[in-house]
């Protein structure tokens, strides 16, 4: 998925998980990190692709914060980083190459929805950024 795609769909999500427009441009800002972590790695889709990963960077920075009684606005700002980078690989694993489970490169996942570059690509960012402020406006009403 193309980095403009990757920075809505990550915004709209991020806004949609902790309700806040600055988690979800530090949500937005972490749907770039897997590649820009990947650079200089042979393959795009390695250890930096893994879902696997994030989630569990996810949950072990949930864990420490309730560990050391961080305040609960700081806990959701630091959170919108990995969800935003979970959500770069969720919607890289909707392509037809799919990403590693685990890294590096194996047992690879995905549900093909769309090709990069083509116009499948655009329809189902626009269907993730959708869903994701449907999902706000849900919540403000
Ligand atoms: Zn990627």
């Amino acid at each position: 998925m193309q980095w403009r795609n990757h920075l809505h769909t990550g915004f709209t999500v991020g806004w949609a998980v902790f309700g806040n427009p600055v988690a979800a441009a530090l949500a937005a800002w972490g749907a770039l990190l897997p590649d820009k972590l990947a650079f200089g790695f042979r393959r795009h889709r390695d250890w930096t692709h893994s879902p696997l990963i994030w989630l569990a960077l996810f949950l072990l920075m949930r864990k420490t914060a309730a560990l050391f009684d961080v305040p609960p606005e700081a806990v959701r700002l630091a959170l919108a980083v990995p969800l935003g980078a979970l959500v770069h690989v969720l919607c890289d694993a909707l392509s037809r190459a799919g990403v590693p489970l685990l890294p590096p490169g194996i047992l690879w996942i995905g549900i093909p929805l769309y090709r990069t570059w083509d116009w499948t690509e655009e329809v189902v960012a626009a269907l993730v950024s959708g869903a994701a402020l449907a999902t706000v406006f849900a919540g403000l009403l």
